[in-house]
């Protein structure tokens, strides 16, 4: 049985054209992805690495790491946002980014050890499990290679901050992008990473402040988090 929700992947599919629009739907993904970049590349410089982007959507973080010199395989299970991708790399001239759609899991039965970096980001909260991708992640990726994570917390100030907050008080996304049960306690993905032989090296916060419309990435992880994991 696939690892996926298509209730989820109709959701993503049917915003797909609006994805490089700054102010969509999407505007949260635009305004993070010059700080999850910045972090990733801080402690695995991209440039000249083959890197793997599961859960890719339209294709921001992607194309982002292929900008800076990454050779960039996307994979998600929604075709719209993968259709979406290919075109926007097309018009920027960028040809170091691929696209396919297939399965985590899938790939890592086509081949084990194949990329220097993985990045998994908002993506797990939206699968039915988790863990699978997790260790599907920990396969693709070389000994010594950086696996990168980033979801949402469990707990009632995530609740409070991702789902009322996000969705219902200052519209950052649409009503129903989230569901509370599907979050993910930091020490549940450690727990995962380290069974599928990851270890977790960093573990960030990201904040969102409504008063000036920022994110910053800190110490605060109650809600969104990222985690820099390294296979052993
Ligand atoms: N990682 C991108 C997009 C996040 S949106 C970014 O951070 O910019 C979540 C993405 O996960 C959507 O594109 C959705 O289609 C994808 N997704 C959801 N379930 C999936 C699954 N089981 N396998 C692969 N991708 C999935």
């Amino acid at each position: 049985m696939i690892n996926a929700d298509p209730q989820e992947l109709a959701k993503f599919s049917d915003l797909a054209h609006r994805w490089w629009d700054p102010d969509s739907e999407f505007r949260p993904l635009h305004q993070i992805n010059p700080l999850r970049l910045d972090w990733i590349d801080s402690i695995a410089p991209v440039a000249g690495r083959q890197v793997l982007d599961v859960g890719c959507g339209g294709g921001i973080l992607a194309e982002a790491m292929a900008h800076r010199g990454a050779r960039v395989l996307g994979i998600d299970l929604a075709s719209k946002p993968l259709k979406v991708a290919m075109l926007h790399a097309m018009e920027s001239g960028c040809t170091d980014v691929d696209y396919r759609e297939v399965s985590a899991e899938a790939l890592a039965a086509e081949a084990t050890a194949r990329y220097d970096l993985v990045t998994c980001m908002e993506m797990l909260e939206h699968v039915p499990d988790p863990a699978s991708v997790v260790r599907a992640c920990a396969t693709l990726v070389k000994p010594a290679g950086w696996v990168f994570f980033s979801t949402i917390n469990r707990n009632p100030k995530s609740f409070l901050f991702a789902i009322i907050g996000a969705e219902y008080v200052l519209d950052l996304l649409p009503r129903g992008t989230h569901e509370y049960a599907k979050f993910i306690r930091p020490s549940e993905l450690a727990r995962w990473c380290r069974d599928a032989g990851l270890e977790v090296e960093h573990t960030r916060g990201m904040t969102y402040n409504p008063l000036t419309k920022r994110y910053a990435l800190g110490a605060d992880t109650g809600v969104n988090y990222l985690l820099a994991c390294r296979r052993t």
